[in-house]
């Protein structure tokens, strides 16, 4: 007789693509949404990866650990695996076996393989449905870049605004501060079944924003208690390579995808001071990988809007010119920008190189200036929906989807494409649909 109840309630998810493997997770959940609902013992977790979805013939397979003092999540660190190359896999437990998570391994370190990378941020669960996540789920990417704002902390509002609402947390909701709190917050977001999709459709490479933590958050000013529960619950779902430690965790990364894209994430929070974005040590990483990268395309994948904007922004690059210009001098003449934070899509030309910054998948946006554009002309492009971006990196081109849908107040939206822009050196040109 099985001594637990389903399990693998919050689905499945990998990532960190590599060219030889990936990282595979779940977590024991049969009572998310109060504390797991796991005994209070270890679980052996057996994990399976095959290149058929019937799993027919197993390419890599084993067990793992799931204890406690991680809320019984796994993470598995698939090695021996080819490039460019698609698997399945999946977990069982005690009699229960888990949905199927397709994934995928990076390029060889000399491909010229094209890379259809998927970028998405700012979920906020109360504001509305991730239809989004779910039509990026249908395409597949090779990687979806996740750029913060992957939950919210807030508890529920006094007064809440009328139709940003959508979604009501439980009545007696706090913000979070504990781990115990966070991790539920975890919880409720992944029991959403488009978020699921889209973890069990392709390798994912999550960098937080503020929001995993406090609103606004930076470095190390604030609360290294909350901190540090933040990072456990925020690792405790999510697929990365590394742990944290203590009220530390090592977010900023490098994740090469052969000869056509260098994919550089840094953290935007952690390290700041008040003249400094990212930090000594991470800012000295960032530069040698700006100046060394031999990719097509390098292409830096943070939360915050990086082109200037007129008027400035208090918690962007705006506040930190001097933090910006180092890595544009450092730069190629055609860096690629990624970004999110906004809850608008918009998209810039730099001194150096293009930035495209995705809208929320479901966050309410902030109202914006009619002129805003007239204001800013190096910024050649605005949309007010919620979506996502597909981004097409080559040997021969960078070109960008801006996807959206029309509403997330319920679910079934249907996705379009709201514009197309090609990076060519530092210009944006207009692909026509
Ligand atoms: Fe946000
Ligand atoms: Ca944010």
């Amino acid at each position: 007789m099985a001594k637990i109840k389903f399990p693998f309630t919050l689905g499945v998810a990998s990532g960190e693509p590599a060219p030889d493997g990936v990282m595979l997770w779940t977590r024991l959940a049969p009572d998310p949404l109060n504390g797991g609902g796991m005994p209070a013992s270890s679980f052996d977790v057996r994990w399976e990866v095959a290149e058929d979805e019937a799993f027919g013939r197993l390419t890599a397979s084993g067990t793992a650990r799931a204890q406690p003092a991680g809320a019984h999540s796994v993470h598995v660190k698939v090695a021996g695996l080819r490039p460019s190359s698609v698997y399945f896999y999946r977990f069982r437990v005690d009699g229960h076996t888990s949905r199927v998570g397709r994934t995928k391994t990076a390029p060889a370190a000399g491909s010229t393989a094209p890379v259809r990378i998927a970028v998405a941020s700012c979920q906020r669960y109360e504001h509305g449905y991730f239809t989004a996540l779910k039509h990026l789920a249908a395409e597949q990417p090779d990687v979806v870049l996740h750029l913060g704002d992957y939950i919210y902390e807030y508890g529920k509002p006094a007064a809440p605004a009328p139709g940003r609402y959508v979604r009501p947390l439980k009545d007696s909701t706090a913000a979070c501060t504990t781990l115990n709190a966070y991790r539920e917050r975890y919880a409720l977001y992944r029991l959403d079944p488009d978020l699921q999709a889209a973890h069990a459709a392709a390798p994912w490479l999550t960098i937080p924003d503020d929001h995993e933590v406090v609103n606004n958050y930076q470095g190390k000013t604030g609360d290294a208690k909350r901190r540090r529960a933040a990072y456990q619950a925020n690792y405790e779902h999510l697929p990365y390579r590394v742990k944290p430690g203590g009220d530390a965790m090592q977010f900023y990364r490098w994740r090469p995808f052969g000869k056509v894209a260098d994919l550089l994430l840094a953290d935007v929070r952690q390290y700041r001071t008040p003249g400094d974005m990212l930090g000594p040590a991470q800012t000295t990483w960032l530069l040698d990988r700006l100046t060394t990268s031999a990719a097509r395309w390098t292409v830096l994948a943070q939360p915050l809007f990086f082109a200037p904007r007129n008027p400035p922004s208090a918690d962007a690059w705006d506040a930190f010119p001097a933090s910006r210009a180092k890595i544009l001098q450092a730069a190629p003449d055609d860096l690629v920008v990624l970004s999110g934070d906004v809850h608008n899509a918009w998209a810039g030309e730099l001194d150096r190189g293009v930035e495209f910054v995705a809208t929320a998948v479901s966050s309410a946006p902030p109202a914006v200036r009619d002129d805003a554009l007239e204001r800013n002309p190096h910024l050649r492009f605005f949309d007010g929906h919620r979506g996502y971006l597909v981004a097409h990196a080559s040997m021969e081109e960078f070109t960008v989807d801006y996807r959206t849908v029309a509403y997330v107040d319920r679910p079934g939206a249907p996705v379009s494409t709201a514009a197309s822009f090609r990076a060519v050196g530092n210009k944006l040109v207009r692909i026509d649909l």
